[in-house]
């Protein structure tokens, strides 16, 4: 039976519940409901405007109802007095098709009539920033190569230490905080769960990070390139299938059983691994959603030595210059998707995508073991990722399979928000187009 929201509140003396749900721009919304109306909003729901969110709406459109989800709930470790609850959006009665925690629930349910449980990690990079962003908040920060900085990652240790206390309060598992590769840059590491769970827990990471930062002074940002020449934010994502009852890996070749798959994954896990390669150039507009985020992909070289981004549709083994990397056997890590990826919409995705690779059994094609900053160019015929965050819509626009697989109204919804978000970019009037033309 579903948790008492009410009672469950009484017992941790939660005083505010915040209702939250998530636009199709990432956006997490919430209303704060105190514990005495909690009830009555576990059972109907927090009423919102859509129109005036990111969910293309109008304002005549009739009140959405954000309905908790009570196996999300978690009390605020650094805030006791309040809960966060993902919510799911309902509209006279029906999941409204467009919202992104709906999308994913869809096809969790889509892999699980078919006996797949997917299963997920990801690696949330973020900077800290000054609190109007306009520099990294280390001033000493400054080593060209500063990946795994002891010194730098012990004068953050205030804010990075709270957060991972936090998560182990949670037991979420986490295991690892490192200095990144880009000056002013963090990773925080936690178990991977099922993608529904992943997906909140990535949520709440977002908004945890971020607050524990400004509570410190601070500003965490996940953008996909804050800095100009600097690596930037990825969200890498480790993917694994499982049956259903979560016990057994099926990406992973099974001792004995005379099972030869590739790098140690299944006949399943190649065909899955091929639904993400064959689907990947519309997948960007998902996993890689704002103008900026092609700023990361297709960088040249940052100061450090290596952008850590991909610009081509390629997999190989336990190697960092590619697409898709398969570190051991039974999983592989989509490193593709950055910073500003919509939690739900990133794993409901690569189950779309993936989900397609095993019913057509797609190929994953040959993989490359070679260095793909320094030898790329040798390797013919791999699509390039899209340019630009137009190419990318229109690649997505162009794939009626992946389209069709995350649901033709959110699709619909997607291409229709962010064409209107290009076309205010492209409206936005630059310094660089001065720069270069005033004296044409
Ligand atoms: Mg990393």
């Amino acid at each position: 039976m579903a948790k008492d929201l009410a009672n469950w509140a009484k017992k941790d003396g939660v005083k505010y519940f915040m209702v939250s749900f998530t636009d199709l721009f990432g956006g997490q919304r919430a209303k704060l409901v105190p514990t005495e109306a909690i009830k009555d909003m576990q059972a109907d729901g927090a009423g919102f405007a859509g129109f005036a969110t990111w969910l293309d709406m109008t304002p005549a459109h009739p009140d959405m109802l954000a309905v908790p989800d009570p196996n999300s709930v978690i009390q605020l470790p650094w805030k006791p007095d309040v809960a966060w609850v993902a919510a799911n959006c309902v509209m006279e009665g029906e999941d409204v098709a467009q919202a992104p925690r709906n999308v994913l629930r869809r096809l969790v349910g889509e892999a699980s009539a078919e006996g797949m449980r997917v299963k997920t990690g990801i690696e949330a990079e973020f900077f800290l920033l000054t609190p109007d962003g306009s520099r990294i908040s280390d001033e000493y920060d400054t080593a060209e190569k500063p990946c795994y900085d002891q010194q730098a990652v012990m004068r953050r240790y205030d804010v990075i230490a709270e957060i991972c206390d936090y998560m182990l309060a949670l037991g979420w598992g986490p295991y690892q905080n490192d200095h990144e590769d880009a000056n002013g840059q963090f990773e925080m590491n936690f178990e991977f769960d099922d993608a529904l769970a992943t997906a909140d827990k990535h949520s709440f990471f977002k908004f945890m990070t971020k607050s524990i930062a400004e509570k410190h002074g601070l500003r965490a940002t996940f953008m996909p390139k804050p800095v100009e020449g600097l690596t930037g934010n990825g969200c890498h994502a480790h993917i694994s299938v499982w049956d259903k009852a979560g016990k057994k890996n099926i990406f992973a070749t099974t001792k004995g059983t005379g099972q030869t798959g590739e790098l140690g994954l299944s006949e399943q896990g190649a065909h899955f691994l091929g639904g993400i390669m064959k689907h990947a150039s519309a997948l960007a507009a998902i996993t890689n959603p704002t103008v900026n985020s092609y700023k990361r992909i297709n960088a040249p070289r940052t100061t450090s030595g290596a952008t850590w981004a991909p610009n081509t549709v390629t997999w190989t083994g336990n190697n960092r210059t590619h697409m898709v990397r398969v570190p051991g056997p039974g999983r592989f890590e989509l490193r593709l998707p950055d910073g500003a990826v919509n939690p739900y919409l990133l794993q409901a995705v690569i189950i779309a995508a993936g989900l397609d690779g095993v019913r057509t059994k797609a190929d994953p094609g040959k993989r490359h073991d070679i260095d793909m900053y320094a030898e790329g160019h040798k390797v013919k015929g791999a699509p390039k990722l899209p340019l630009n965050m137009l190419d990318a819509l229109r690649e997505y626009d162009k794939d009626k399979g992946l389209k069709a697989a995350m649901g033709d109204e959110f699709s619909a919804a997607y291409l229709k928000m962010k064409h209107q978000e290009w076309n205010s970019f492209t409206a936005h009037f630059s310094d660089w187009e001065k720069a270069n033309t005033l004296d044409i």
